[in-house]
């Protein structure tokens, strides 16, 4: 039997939508790799923390953003996470990191240097990938299979990411979160937006397990050329 040719998924929207939990569930459900962009900018930003790059200057982000050396796993039942070989997975989900990805990944030169690699690991995944991100449909990857953004209102969002986070304030969490997602939809280079010929999905009202069926679905029918 001829083994199916690969898919390009592209699953975009802002944060605590269910993105990653779906995006890994639908590609180990398929069979398919699985990349996690946000982590790959948190991993940049972790560097230029760590070696003291003032967030601040844009043009001292520009001019650091080829140096350090990421990369992705791409199980998607262990994705793993790496900056000049050292394992990072820990250190890019804090609080600090979160805080400042935004101003970091809006430098053009870094979105440059990262949507390569991006386009890399969708170009070598040989049964097809599940790429997570924000401008996935509209920029890395135009000509994904199947497009999905997944949206949820901030009150669901700011509950799901708190309860990530482990009994932390909804509160606060939600005011950081709109901030973070203001700052990802109005940056110049490649916004946070829905492709035009992205499937819209709400998933306000729907268990995780009902995202990933509808996903799945999709991709299914997809790849029956319907
Ligand atoms: O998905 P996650 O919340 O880990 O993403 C962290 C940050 O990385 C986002 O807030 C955004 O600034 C940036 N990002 C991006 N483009 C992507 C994925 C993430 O700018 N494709």
């Amino acid at each position: 039997m001829e083994s199916a040719p690969a898919v390009i998924v592209a699953i975009d929207g802002p944060s605590g939508t269910g993105k990653s939990s779906t995006s890994k569930a639908v590609a180990a459900q398929l069979g398919l790799s699985y990349l996690d962009t946000g982590a790959q900018y948190r991993a940049i930003t972790w560097w230029m923390v760590t070696n003291g790059i003032d967030i601040a200057d844009p043009s001292a982000i520009a001019a650091a953003a080829g140096k350090p050396e990421i990369i992705s796993g791409t199980d998607p039942n262990a994705p793993t996470i790496s900056v000049d070989g050292t394992d990072v997975a820990v250190p890019i989900r804090t609080q600090e990191v979160t805080s400042k990805v935004s101003a970091v990944s809006a430098v053009p030169e870094v979105r440059a240097r990262i949507t390569e690699l991006q386009r890399s690991y969708a170009a070598s995944a040989e049964k097809g990938i599940v790429v997570e991100g924000r401008d996935i449909g509209t920029t890395v990857l135009p000509d994904a299979d199947l497009k999905v953004f997944l949206t949820a209102s901030p009150e669901a969002r700011a509950a799901r990411r708190s309860g990530e986070l482990k009994g932390s304030d909804v509160h606060a969490t939600r005011e950081a979160l709109i901030k973070r997602d203001a700052a990802d939809s109005s940056r110049k280079t490649s916004p946070l937006a829905k492709a035009d010929d992205a499937v819209e999905v709400d998933t306000t009202e729907l268990t995780l397990q009902q995202v990933i069926e509808c996903v799945v679905t999709l991709v299914e029918e997809k790849r029956a050329g319907k």
